[in-house]
């Protein structure tokens, strides 16, 4: 059985992802950062379903947590095999009224923690000439949007490290490709007004908000062997959106 870990999998897109993938045969490592319970019903729900899961705690923009966790992983199921980087955190606000810890806050989970987690898969992946690796970019990191600044400059970051990475590891046999969400349901979203969510509707072309099983299913097609001749690219799962 492959092994894959995915990160911020508690909640939100990443607990889709690690449901998904662990019905398409994965045996699947639900980090966390501060939400035991939630991780935990993301693995009962993997266990109910007939799957392999298990709950690990990682704060990604902490390299020595990230090392612990990996070895966790490695010791339970094995070699990593597919690495799904999707922690993250949102800020709205304007630039200037950002403080310096807001601004590393944002540069170190969104940005510095992919890097990290992948720097780790690389190392597990190479012996094993095989891998991959998937990022959860963001529309805004391609359009880029006002009052998250930040945020679109890491998720921009995301979408320059995956192309870079995928030449780097490509001669490796490891893959490593994006997808980049438009507005999905979540608590990344709670903030959002009803009146907010309708405009973003009608602004879509399809007229709805997403859902995580919509990025979901999207990333488990890019961990598949059928798409083993793509790398370095950024898949939109938006609505239709021009970005
Ligand atoms: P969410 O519902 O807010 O869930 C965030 C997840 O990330 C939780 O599992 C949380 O763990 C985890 N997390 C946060 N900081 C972490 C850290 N430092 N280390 C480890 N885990 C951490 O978010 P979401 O909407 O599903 O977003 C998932 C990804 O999709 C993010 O990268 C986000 O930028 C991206 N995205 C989201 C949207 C959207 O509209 N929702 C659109 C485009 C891109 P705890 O439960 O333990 O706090």
């Amino acid at each position: 059985m492959k092994t894959a870990i995915v990160t911020g999998a508690s909640r939100g897109i990443g607990a889709a992802c690690a449901a998904e993938l662990a019905r398409n045969g994965f045996a699947v490592a639900v980090n966390y950062r501060v939400n035991k319970s939630a991780a935990e019903s993301v693995v009962n729900a993997v266990s109910a379903a007939g799957g392999q899961a298990f709950a690990v705690k990682a704060d990604v923009s902490a390299p020595e947590e990230v090392a612990a966790m990996f070895e966790a992983v490695k010791e339970r199921f094995g070699s990593v095999s597919l690495l799904v980087n999707n922690a993250g955190i949102s800020h709205i606000g304007l630039l200037q009224d950002m403080t310096d810890d807001e601004i590393r806050r944002q540069l170190e989970v969104n940005l510095m923690g992919a890097i990290v987690c992948s720097r780790e898969a690389a190392r597990q992946m190479i012996p094993r000439k095989s891998g991959s690796i998937i990022n959860i970019a963001s529309m805004w990191g391609e359009v880029g949007a006002s009052c998250e600044a930040v945020y679109s400059a890491c998720k921009a970051g995301i979408i320059g490290f995956t192309k870079a990475l995928a030449k780097e590891l490509g001669p490796s046999g490891i893959r490593v490709n994006c997808v980049s969400p438009g507005v999905i349901r979540t608590d990344m979203n709670s903030e959002l007004t009803a009146d907010t969510l309708r405009e973003l509707e009608e602004e879509t072309p399809l007229l709805r908000i997403g859902s995580p099983e919509d990025v979901a299913k999207a990333v488990a097609f890019l961990a598949k062997e059928e798409s083993s001749f793509i790398t370095g690219q950024v898949l939109p799962v938006n609505g239709g959106i021009t970005v």
